[in-house]
C-alpha cells in the first residue's frame, strides 16, 4: 500500500518545473530560427530587381540544365537576356525568354575563370544584365535532410544544457519517490535484537507506551512524547533502535536523511518536508527517522543568511510547524539521529518538539562478546572460539565495526576456499580494522634482520605488560598492516573509567619495553620506537601535570592554572619531572627484561618462525614454561 500518492501536491509541481523549463528551451529554439529567417529577409531587400527575380524561384533555372559549353556558345552567339552567378552556378536566360542553368565547374577551371572574367566586360558589350545571387540550389529533398541536419546541429549544442536538466529533474523526483519507497517498511525488529544500549531502550520504552495507547496519555493531560534526539557516535545502533521502536509498536517506519531536504530548487526542500509528514499522517503509527539530523539542524542569524541558508532556516521552520501541529491523538513521533548534538538548533529542542534526548555509547567488553555471538552465529563460524578474548580484543569498536568485522572474516574464509570461518580470520579482520589496512607491501622489502628487529621489539612489549601486570597479552603479530610493522594487543582486565597509579606506571614501562628489548639484543635502538616514545612523553607530562601523581607540582593540575602564570620555569619543572618518570620506567622494564631474557629470546624465535602468536602458546611462553 503507499498511501502517500494520494498527495501528488509536490509532484505535480516538480513536473511544472521540468515542463518550464523544456518550454523555455524550445522557445529559445524557436527565437533563434526566426531571427535567422530575419536576416536573411533583411539581406533579400538590399537586393537588386533582376537578383530578386532569380533568387524568387529559381527552380525554373534549375530545371533546365546545360553544359558550360552550351553557355558559352549562347554567350558567344550574343543570345543573352540576363545572366546570374553564384559562385560556379550559372542562371540565364536567352533572348527568347528561355531559361537555363550551367555548372561552371564543368568546364575546366582554366575556361572557367577566363569566363568569369570575360562575362563583366560582355555584359557591357552586349547588354544583358548581369547579378550576382544567392540561391539554394538543392532539390525539395536534399533541403529537408540538411534542415533536419540544422536542427539536428542545433540540438547537439543543446544537448548538455537539456542532459544537465534532465538528470537534475530525474534525480530531483528520484528523491521524492525514494522516501516513498521507504514508507512501506515495517520492521520485524524488537529491543531484544538490539544488544546493550540498556538507557537508550529503556527511554524508547517510555516511548512505545504512548504510541501503543496515545488515548490514555491524552486522557490524563499528559504530554506525549513527539521527537526523540538520538545521539552517539556511527555505528551505535541509532537507526536500528528507531527501527526497533517501530517493531516495537507495530508502526510504520519511515527514514529519510537530513540533508535530502536541502535541494537545488527553491521551496522543494519545504516541500519535502510538508510531503514527508502528510505520509507520516496518514500511515499512523508512524515513527520518522532522520538520520544525520545535522545537516538542517544549524539555523543561521536571519540578516547575514545568504539564499542556501535563508532555504535551510525555512525547511527547519517547517519542521517545527509540522511537530507543532501534532493533535494529542495523533500517533506519530519524529527520531532525529546525530553524533554532532551541538549542531543542533536550541528551538528543535523546546518542550513538543525534540524534547527527549538518548545517548548511544560504544559498546563494552561484554556487550562486544555478545555482538560478537550474534554476529558469528549468523555466518558459519567454527566452534569453540574465544570470543571473550576476541571482545577483549576489540576494544573501542562499534557494534556496525563488530558486524563488519565478521562480514570481512566470512570474505577471507571464501576466498582462501575454507568452510566455515575460523578465529584465525576473525582476528585477521580485526586486525585489518584496527591497524588501518591489509597486510602491507612493505612486508616484501623487510630483511631478515629487522624481521628480528621487529620480533624483539614486540616481544619486548607483551613479556613486560604480562610481568608488570598491565593488561591481558592477547596477540602478537609481526606482520606489517598499515603504518604499524607489527602489534601486541594488550587489553586492560577491566574496562572500568579510572585507572589507577600503578597501572599507569606499568603502562609506561611497557610502552618503552620495545626499545628497550631491542638495545638488550642488539646493543643499539631503531626509529620502530618514535611512536611508543610519543604516546609515553604523552602519559608521563599528563601523570605529572593533571593527574597530581609528581613532587614539584603536589595538587597543582596545569590544566587548572591560567597559561599565562605558566612560565619557562613551571614548563621545565613538569618536562624534568616527566622524564625521570620514564627514566624509572625505563628501569623497571630494562629490569623485567634482563631478569626474563630467557623468555624474550624464546618469544621472539616462536615469533619469527610463525608470524602471530596468540591463545595457549603465547600464554605458555609468557609465563616461562617451554614453548
Ligand atoms: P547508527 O544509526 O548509529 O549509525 P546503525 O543502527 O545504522 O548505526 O547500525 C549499523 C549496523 O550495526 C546495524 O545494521 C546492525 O547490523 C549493527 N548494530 C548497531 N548497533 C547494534 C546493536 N546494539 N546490536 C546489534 N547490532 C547492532
Amino acid at each position: 500500500m503507499d498511501s502517500a500518492s494520494k498527495t501528488p501536491g509536490p509532484n505535480i509541481r516538480y513536473k511544472l518545473i521540468v515542463a518550464g523549463i523544456i518550454a523555455l528551451l524550445a522557445a529559445s529554439l524557436l527565437g533563434l530560427v526566426m531571427l535567422q529567417e530575419r536576416a536573411a529577409t533583411e539581406a533579400q531587400a538590399r537586393k537588386n530587381p533582376t537578383a530578386q527575380a532569380f533568387e524568387k524561384a529559381p527552380e525554373a533555372w534549375l530545371a533546365n540544365p546545360r553544359e558550360a559549353s552550351e553557355f558559352e556558345r549562347a554567350l558567344t552567339a550574343r543570345e543573352l537576356a540576363a545572366v546570374a552567378v553564384d559562385g560556379q552556378l550559372v542562371l540565364y536566360t536567352d533572348r527568347q525568354g528561355r531559361q537555363f542553368s550551367s555548372h561552371l565547374i564543368n568546364c575546366g577551371p582554366g575556361c572557367r575563370n577566363e569566363l568569369v572574367s570575360r562575362l563583366g566586360e560582355l555584359s557591357v558589350k552586349q547588354g544583358f544584365a548581369l547579378t550576382s545571387i544567392d540561391i539554394d540550389a538543392r532539390t525539395a529533398s536534399q533541403r529537408l535532410t540538411q534542415s533536419l541536419d540544422k536542427v539536428a546541429g542545433v540540438l547537439a549544442g543543446l544537448l548538455p544544457i537539456l542532459l544537465i536538466v534532465g538528470l537534475l529533474a530525474y534525480f530531483q523526483l528520484r528523491g521524492t519517490l525514494g522516501q516513498r519507497t521507504k514508507l512501506a517498511e515495517k520492521p520485524d525488529i524488537r529491543f531484544d535484537d538490539v544488544i546493550g544500549a540498556e538507557e537508550a531502550k529503556k527511554a524508547l520504552r517510555r516511548v512505545a507506551a504512548f504510541m501503543k495507547d496515545p488515548a490514555q496519555y491524552a486522557a490524563v493531560g499528559a504530554q506525549a512524547p513527539r521527537g526523540v534526539l538520538l545521539d552517539g557516535p556511527p555505528g551505535t545502533g541509532k537507526t536500528l533502535l528507531a527501527k526497533a521502536l517501530a517493531g516495537e509498536c507495530g508502526a510504520s517506519f519511515i527514514s529519510v536523511d537530513g540533508s535530502s531536504f536541502s535541494s537545488m530548487f527553491y521551496g522543494a526542500g519545504i516541500n519535502k518536508v510538508k510531503e514527508l509528514f502528510a505520509r507520516a499522517r496518514q500511515a499512523a503509527p508512524c515513527i520518522v527517522f532522520i538520520d544525520e539530523i545535522d545537516g538542517i539542524g544549524r539555523r543561521s542569524s536571519g540578516k547575514d543568511a545568504h539564499g542556501g541558508e535563508q532555504e535551510q532556516n525555512r525547511i527547519i521552520n517547517r519542521l517545527l510547524v509540522e511537530m507543532d501541529g501534532f493533535s494529542s491523538l495523533e500517533n506519530v513521533v519524529v527520531i532525529g539521529a546525530t553524533n554532532h548534538i551541538d549542531n543542533i538548533d536550541e528551538a528543535m529542542r523546546r518542550p513538543g518538539r525534540f524534547d527527549l534526548m538518548v545517548r548511544t555509547s560504544l559498546p563494552t567488553a561484554p556487550e562486544r562478546e555478545a555482538l560478537f555471538g550474534l554476529y558469528l552465529g549468523k555466518v558459519k563460524a567454527d566452534s569453540g572460539m574465544d570470543i571473550a578474548s576476541i571482545a577483549r580484543t576489540s576494544v573501542g569498536m562499534s557494534p556496525a565495526d563488530v558486524a563488519n568485522c565478521v562480514n570481512r572474516a566470512a570474505a577471507y574464509a571464501a576466498e582462501a576456499g575454507e568452510t566455515s570461518v575460523s578465529e584465525e580470520r576473525v582476528y585477521q579482520s580485526l586486525e585489518t580494522h584496527q591497524l588501518g589496512g591489509e597486510v602491507s607491501s612493505t612486508k616484501s622489502v623487510i630483511t631478515p634482520e629487522t624481521l628480528r628487529r621487529i620480533a624483539f621489539h614486540e616481544s619486548g612489549h607483551a613479556l613486560v605488560a604480562h610481568v608488570l601486570n598491565a593488561g591481558t597479552v592477547e596477540r602478537i603479530s609481526i606482520e606489517p598492516r598499515g603504518p604499524a610493522l607489527g602489534v601486541t594487543y594488550v587489553a586492560r582486565h577491566n574496562e572500568e573509567p579510572l585507572h589507577g597509579e600503578q597501572e599507569l606506571r606499568s603502562r609506561l614501562a611497557m610502552m618503552l619495553a620495545g626499545r628497550e628489548a631491542e638495545l638488550i639484543a642488539f646493543g643499539n635502538t631503531s626509529s620502530g620506537a618514535s611512536d611508543d616514545l610519543k604516546r609515553a612523553s604523552e602519559l608521563a607530562t599528563s601523570m605529572i601535570g593533571s593527574y597530581g601523581f609528581g613532587k614539584t607540582f603536589g595538587l597543582l593540575s596545569m590544566a587548572g592554572v591560567p597559561r599565562e602564570l605558566i612560565g619557562p620555569d613551571v614548563q621545565k619543572s613538569l618536562l624534568d619531572e616527566a622524564r625521570q618518570l620514564l627514566e624509572s620506567a625505563q628501569a623497571e622494564c630494562r629490569r623485567v627484561l634482563e631478569e626474563k631474557r630467557d623468555r624474550l629470546d624464546n618469544l621472539a624465535e616462536l615469533l619469527l618462525g610463525q608470524e602471530t602468536i596468540s591463545g595457549a602458546p603465547l600464554k605458555r611462553v609468557l609465563s616461562g614454561e617451554a614453548a
